[in-house]
């Protein structure tokens, strides 16, 4: 019956593909030119970073998540739609990453039950100026995608300068003690899939993979919209 609906309100209100606006089929999220354009991470794919093994620039070093995963690289369509994220909560946007990160996440933890969704979270005030956190948004899309509950478990304690203004040595002191787990109970045994929307060194995952063990969670696998890559 709902997809019946859905297939009528679609006659009216037809699907446009969320990075171009160009209308197309029902059911889908991109259309045909942006997702022939879009900078996919192809497998093999680094089992730490999650980026193509030629693009890999982790050494496989060993973070306190167990492995991180993404459809896209941070350039192109890539950069343009996360960008599209955060400057505004588009969800039809949000919805056509999570489609897309669903798809990898089926692919590469395939076989893996996971309890909850988590996203990154960002400090209240932050959020607050912006009114939304883009990572939240994704998550949302991507807990109603794969029908997985979401939880926002993680709370961030203060703001921090954004780690792209800071050099790769600077970067995990300035989030230590950061992040705390707001609800023990969503996470003590869990398999969490944690969110957010950008990897660059992996150290705000890592942070927050880090809180959720502390916490008890049995396994945390990371999951974002794209990678960050040398251009
Ligand atoms: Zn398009
Ligand atoms: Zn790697």
């Amino acid at each position: 019956m709902r997809t019946v609906l859905a297939w009528i309100v679609n006659l009216f209100f037809p699907q446009r593909c969320c990075l171009c606006g160009r209308v197309i089929a029902w059911r889908q999220t991109m259309c045909t030119d942006c997702l022939r354009d879009a900078p996919f991470v192809l497998p093999p794919v680094c089992d730490a970073c999650g980026r193509g093994e030629d693009a890999c620039t982790c050494r496989k070093r060993q973070r306190a998540f167990e492995r991180c995963v993404m459809p896209f690289y941070y350039k192109d369509l890539g950069k343009k739609g996360i960008g599209q994220l955060k400057n505004a909560a588009d969800y039809a946007v949000a919805q056509g990453f999570a489609a897309e990160m669903a798809e990898v996440v089926r692919r590469e933890y395939g076989g893996i039950a996971f309890d909850c969704i988590v996203p990154v979270p960002q400090y209240y005030k932050d959020e607050r100026r912006k009114g939304y956190n883009p990572a939240a948004v994704l998550a949302r899309a991507l807990s109603e995608t794969m029908r997985i509950p979401y939880r926002a478990s993680l709370r961030k304690l203060f703001h921090t300068t954004p780690q792209k203004e800071l050099r790769a040595i600077e970067r995990s002191g300035n989030l230590l003690g950061a992040f705390t787990v707001d609800e023990p109970q969503t996470v003590t045994g869990k398999t969490i899939l944690l969110v957010d929307d950008t990897i660059t060194t992996g150290a705000t995952l890592d942070e927050c993979a880090k809180m959720l063990k502390i916490y008890g969670a049995q396994a945390v696998y990371a999951v974002t919209a794209a990678a960050s890559v040398k251009e």
